[in-house]
């Protein structure tokens, strides 16, 4: 299914759908849950183009791979290119928020870590990326304060703030970009809160963003 970024207002977005780069362990609660040490420095790997779906349909989780964890995230819609950015031209640069299940096939990811290999089979692959549409950051007063949730069959899973990020959303920005440059359409994950845990076919997923988003998906 074809994917194209949109805000929630209904109106459209012009920006080609780009990369979506991602923080490990953003979150002190959910680096603890799966006994990972705190990084002295943001975490990042990176999800392509392919990864990304639609949180507006059912999403499919891949058989026969091991369990398949949802992980809750704020996202950031970049508006304009950044490299080696300031903080400034960091906030200057964002076009939405939004909200993205970073899907990571957690068995596999930890065989890898186990041979130090490269994690990108258990986060990047097709459909490991769905994300919903986005509001514009001026409906946002402080980026650093806004509630992210996820509701699994009627049960709440995953609730916290995003006051809580070790990395916060603008040094986050700055420092992908000394790496990475970011373009027009690229998205950038936060990182989870704590509760991750697996998802199957079948689950009915609600994810909020404070007021601002909230929305039902299903697992298929
Ligand atoms: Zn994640």
């Amino acid at each position: 299914m074809s994917y194209q970024h949109r805000f929630q207002d209904g109106s459209s977005v012009d920006l080609p759908l780009g990369k979506i780069v991602c923080v490990g362990r953003n979150y002190a609660d959910h680096a603890a849950e799966l006994n990972n040490p705190i990084p002295t420095e943001p975490m990042l790997f990176i999800k392509p183009a392919t990864s990304v779906v639609d949180m507006d349909h059912p999403f499919i989780v891949p058989q026969g791979l091991g369990s398949v964890h949802f992980e809750t995230e704020m996202s950031i819609l970049i508006g304009s290119a950044l490299t080696q950015a300031s903080e400034l031209e960091a906030e200057k640069a964002i076009a939405g928020v939004g909200l993205g299940l970073d899907l990571t096939l957690r068995d596999l990811q930890g065989k890898l870590k186990e041979k130090g290999h490269p994690w990108e089979k258990a986060k990047a692959f097709d459909g490991s990326c769905p994300l919903s549409c986005f509001v514009k950051p001026d409906q946002i007063p402080d980026l650093q304060d806004v509630d992210i949730k996820l509701t699994v069959n009627g049960e709440v899973r995953q609730h916290g703030n995003s006051s809580h990020m070790l990395n916060r959303v603008l040094p986050l920005i700055s420092y992908i970009s000394q790496f990475f440059t970011l373009q027009p359409g690229d998205v950038v994950l936060t990182g989870t809160p704590a509760g991750v845990g697996p998802v199957q076919a079948g689950d009915k997923l609600q994810v909020e963003l404070g007021k601002h988003i909230s929305l039902t998906t299903q697992a298929e």
